[in-house]
């Protein structure tokens, strides 16, 4: 799974602030304490000078003057940690009120455990991976459950399926497609006019399939297309076409909004055949029609999206419109 650099140095902030955090607290703590109970303060002084008599006993020459004398003071500072204990619970505090809190005890809030990440910082990443596709996403909603078929016309059929009858097949392939989501899936091209909903369908599929854990990248092309070629001109955040070509699938919003030139559609090329030869999935949608495909590419980008792609060609009227 890979996240950009700019989500794993999101991660690695909080993580800091929660380790700031804890410490802070454990301060106020401390203070109000000792405040209230000097004996307390006491109790903790000796508690903490056991690392100094530490120091001192390590000097010892005689090797079992030296045990005997560690021995006898982690006794000791065992002793002491248990009065206190006790002497914060007779004045009606938990026992662990003067011992710091992490958000996760298991790695105190390191994000690292004996040499391994942490569940809890992949777990971060995952949320905030997910908040910043939220954020980017044109649409606050973007889950199925809010994806709403009634929007779509089930009288336009003509003898055929109608709108409704076409998008509900689409909505249950998507879902379904987010639900056995493999690194071996298909690519997906979601096409047809603007507002039937391409950009919440493919929020959904990105939703759930980070919810599984999956490393999902959801960008528009055009601003795909000014990272890459920032990135080429050295003037962007290094490892943008490493992560969407290491994503497990990557998802290019509005194809064909871009501004192409011809340094913007190699670049574009290169991260659609190499996901391709690569076995990646990868998700398009696009406001242009198959002709528009190839009128807007050369034959080369044409050709694999239209022949390694499974096609959904959305139907309707622009939902954006009948809102308002
Ligand atoms: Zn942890």
């Amino acid at each position: 799974m890979k996240y950009t650099a700019e989500t794993v140095e999101k991660a690695d902030r909080e993580m800091e602030n929660r380790r700031n955090r804890s410490e802070q607290e454990l301060f106020v703590r401390r203070s109000e304490v000792f405040r209230k109970y000097p004996d307390a303060k006491a109790l903790d002084d000796r508690i903490a000078s056991a690392s100094r008599e530490f120091i001192r006993i390590m000097t010892i020459r005689d090797r079992d003057e030296r045990q005997r004398q560690l021995d006898a003071l982690q006794r000791d500072n065992l002793a002491q940690q248990q009065l206190l204990r006790e002497f914060l619970t007779a004045c009606g505090y938990e026992e662990d009120y003067l011992e710091p809190r992490y958000v996760c005890p298991l790695c105190r809030d390191t994000g690292t455990r004996n040499g391994r990440t942490c569940a809890c910082y992949t777990e971060l990443l995952r949320q905030i991976a997910y908040r910043e596709l939220c954020e980017a996403s044109p649409l606050d909603l973007c889950s199925f459950e809010d994806f709403d078929l009634g929007y779509y016309p089930d009288d336009d059929g003509q003898g055929g399926m109608s709108s409704r009858a076409i998008m509900k097949s689409i909505y249950d392939y998507c879902r379904m497609y987010a639900e056995d989501f493999s690194r071996e899936s298909p690519n997906l091209l979601m096409y047809g006019g603007t507002g039937l909903g391409k950009t919440h369908l493919s929020l959904s599929v990105a939703g759930e399939i980070i919810g599984r854990g999956f490393g999902v990248i959801y960008d528009s092309c055009p601003n795909m297309v000014k990272k890459l070629t920032d990135e080429q001109f050295g003037r962007g955040c290094e490892g943008t076409e490493e992560s969407l070509l290491g994503c497990d699938l990557l998802i290019i919003d509005d194809l064909g909004a871009e501004f192409s030139t011809q340094v913007t559609v190699p670049a574009l090329y290169n991260i659609i055949n190499t996901r391709l030869l690569r076995r990646m999935p990868t998700i398009i949608s696009t406001n242009l029609d198959m002709k528009g495909i190839q009128n807007t590419y050369t034959e080369r980008i044409a050709s694999r999206i239209i022949g390694e792609y499974t096609l959904l060609k959305f139907a309707g009227r622009d939902i954006r419109q009948i809102r308002k």
